[in-house]
């Protein structure tokens, strides 16, 4: 098929096409334990985050001193510099690469600091803090770029090939993304054509961090069905200087002016076949795997956010006063303090206890890390918002014109650029409810096998019956099972002190989210996967009681004070969780729908006069994509001379 046909083609594709390729893709089988997993099924395992994972000490101690050496780097570094210039200084790269921020988690063997995923969320939490386009240019090449991938399905050869380089700061990136494929890969139109002794591979990709600096890329493309080819959405990885690849363009956006962000064309680019990742066909599902752990990137991100917003709030209110007392003492604003603060301690308990739970290496923690990076995205930008609100004007004045008045030059308004990308990329909010809910489901999607079928209604009514009796069956024994439980002990978690209440509550309210999954089952059966404001309720619902339980548990092995922190946390977050319990139920879904779909429509486009939309007839939606030949200049550069010298 040729790209052109392919490209065509990929217009076409139904939303069945779409969620077949996202349910291959998909890891079916639980092999390890997964708290998640089981708080959506009502039951409260807190023996699976109980006692806090601790490191061994003597890891413990080289991420310390590991640590000590990038702090005393990045004081060193005034990231005001990558927001006048819009990229990081060629230098500071250099010195990055010297302390091996570029191969924290590559193993030792590999060239690599051998660390740990906590190790590395602080790293990132501590480089971020420069200017969060440092963070995004370590993450983007260790979370999702050459190392995760290789280390987790690439053969000996290429670990031995491909990892020293990356340890010693060949940046790499990660080119899923095309100009028509977003959240949905069933549309991917690169192609990887078998080809003597390897592939040829063209294509658009779109939206490539660190891909202009690039100098090894993981590229996803398809490889067509043939003989001897199971094919599919394979993954690759590419020398970035290969002929035939030009990045025609860097992006600029919103917030992260630093990062070095693509537009790659691939044309006819010979890949040898010992690069394919893995087997063909599974380079969607190692993606997915790659990011299990590679999403809590991003709640590190969000917690550095949080931790900083948190010390200017806490400055800032104390100093400014306004009606005879500092802002940060009128109760407006003091509630913005609060919910600065109790977040922040939640937000670093959740990275804390899902870096370690993949440290550790014994649990599943695939919907924990989705959870983080949902609830994590979600949070900082709230936090971000409510920070330049207790800043008054100065919170929307930029940093260097504070600076050029002479008053202390504080980012606030940048936080709110920066953080809102995190909603977005590595799978948007909306993408990880629909991914979560899956797996909230799975077990009731087991078990009424061809009920939930959306094809149900044309079935023969015996196989229709024959499903009924197997969910009647499932049903009987487990929901008994979620009337009563350990949070209605009223000495239930004793040994968490004045925490306690909160864990009884959040047992009571995993049993609640059964249940309340168990009815939308029962009122929608197949219809329930359509239902995405309701499945999205559930999964908030999960993502605040399991922040609610880290907080808990960290507090617990801290002191007095992170107490206090984790209980005003929880009673927010309760607040939160009876608010979506209710919505459940009580909503404008459906009123929602209808006047959605009038909309697009065109039926209220009267509402719309009185104002000039400029953007109109400076060019298509979507840009035309189709592969070929680059007209373009070629931008890439590099930030280090090239490794493999
Ligand atoms: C700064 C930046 C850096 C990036 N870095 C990379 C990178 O390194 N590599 C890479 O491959 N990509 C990268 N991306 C791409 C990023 O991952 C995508 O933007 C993201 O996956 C969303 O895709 P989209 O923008 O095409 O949105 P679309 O898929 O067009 O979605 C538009 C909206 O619809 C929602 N939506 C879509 N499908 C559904 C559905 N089935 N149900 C409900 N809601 C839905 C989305 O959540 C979103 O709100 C980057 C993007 C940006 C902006």
């Amino acid at each position: 098929m040729s790209v052109t046909e392919r490209s065509e083609q990929s217009n076409t594709v139904t939303e069945e096409q779409a969620r077949a390729v996202a349910e291959e893709a998909r890891e079916s089988s639980w092999d390890k334990p997964s708290f998640g997993k089981e708080l959506f099924l009502g039951r409260f395992r807190l023996d699976l985050i109980h006692p806090h994972p601790t490191p061994e000490p003597e890891a413990e101690a080289t991420a310390r001193a590991f640590l000590t050496r990038l702090r005393e780097f990045c004081a060193r570094l005034d990231g005001a510099v990558i927001e006048r210039d819009a990229r990081i200084p060629d230098e500071w790269v250099e010195g990055f690469a010297a302390l091996g921020c570029f191969g924290i988690k590559i193993p030792v063997e590999y060239g690599g600091l051998g660390l740990s995923q906590v190790a590395y969320n602080r790293a990132l939490m501590l480089a971020g803090s420069v200017h969060p386009s440092i963070g995004a240019l370590l993450s983007a090449h260790q979370s999702i770029g050459v190392p995760e991938p290789l280390k987790l399905a690439g053969t000996e050869e290429q670990k031995r090939e491909f990892l020293p380089r990356c340890a010693k700061g060949a940046v790499s990136a990660f080119l899923l993304t095309e100009p028509d494929v977003g959240s949905d890969p069933a549309r991917m139109a690169s192609t990887a054509i078998p080809a003597e002794d390897g592939y040829v591979l063209d294509g658009v990709k779109l939206w490539t961090t660190n891909g202009v600096v690039a100098e090894l890329l993981v590229v996803m493309a398809r490889v067509p069905e043939s003989d001897g080819h199971r094919g599919g959405i394979s993954a690759f990885v590419v020398e970035a200087d290969s002929p035939g690849i030009t990045v025609e363009r860097r992006n600029s956006f919103m917030g992260l002016r630093g990062i070095e962000n693509g537009v790659t064309r691939l044309h006819r680019v010979h890949v040898p076949a010992r690069n394919l990742i893995g087997r063909e066909g599974e380079g969607l599902k190692i993606a997915l795997t790659t990011l299990n752990a590679g999403r809590l990137a991003i709640p590190a991100a969000c917690a550095a956010a949080g931790k900083w917003a948190l010390k200017i709030a806490r400055e800032w209110s104390a100093e400014r006063v306004q009606w005879g007392r500092p802002v940060g003492r009128h109760a407006a604003v003091a509630g913005k303090v609060s919910f600065v603060a109790a977040t922040t301690f939640a937000l670093e308990s959740v990275l804390e206890l899902s870096g370690r739970l993949a440290d550790q290496g014994r649990h599943d923690i695939r919907i924990e890390a989705a959870l983080a990076k949902l609830w994590a995205s979600e949070q900082a930008a709230l936090i971000a918002d409510e920070l330049v609100q207790i800043r008054g004007g100065r919170g929307y004045e930029t940093a260097e014109s504070l600076a050029a008045r002479g008053e202390r030059a504080v980012p606030a308004e940048q936080l709110v650029r920066d953080v809102r990308i995190n909603r977005i990329f590595e799978g948007s909010s909306e993408i990880m409810r629909l991914l979560v809910a899956r797996e909230a489901v799975d077990a009731h999607l087991a078990a009424v096998g061809d009920l939930a079928d959306p094809r149900a209604a044309q079935m023969p009514l015996g196989r229709k019956a024959r499903a009924a009796a197997k969910a009647s069956g499932f049903y009987a024994r487990w929901l008994p099972r979620l009337v009563t439980g350990r949070g209605r002990l009223p000495a239930a978690f004793r040994e968490f002190g004045p925490l306690a209440t909160h864990l009884r509550y959040v047992e009571r309210a995993s049993r609640k989210l059964a249940r309340s999954t168990f009815y939308g089952m029962a009122r929608w059966q197949a219809g329930l996967e359509k239902r995405q404001c309701f499945l999205g309720r559930l999964v908030d619902i999960g993502a605040e009681l399991f922040a609610m339980s880290a907080a808990c548990v960290r507090a617990e092995a801290l002191d007095e004070s992170a107490r206090e922190l984790a209980d005003v946390f929880c009673r927010q977050a309760r607040l939160r969780v009876a608010r979506l319990f209710d919505s459940l139920w009580a909503n404008t879904d459906d009123a929602d729908s209808q006047l959605a779909a009038a909309t697009l429509e065109g039926r209220y486009s009267w509402l719309e006069a009185g104002v000039l939309d400029q953007s109109e007839g400076t060019g298509p939606w979507i840009a035309d994509w189709r592969a070929g030949a680059s007209s373009e200049r070629n931008v890439a550069r590099r930030y280090l001379s090239p490794s493999r010298a």
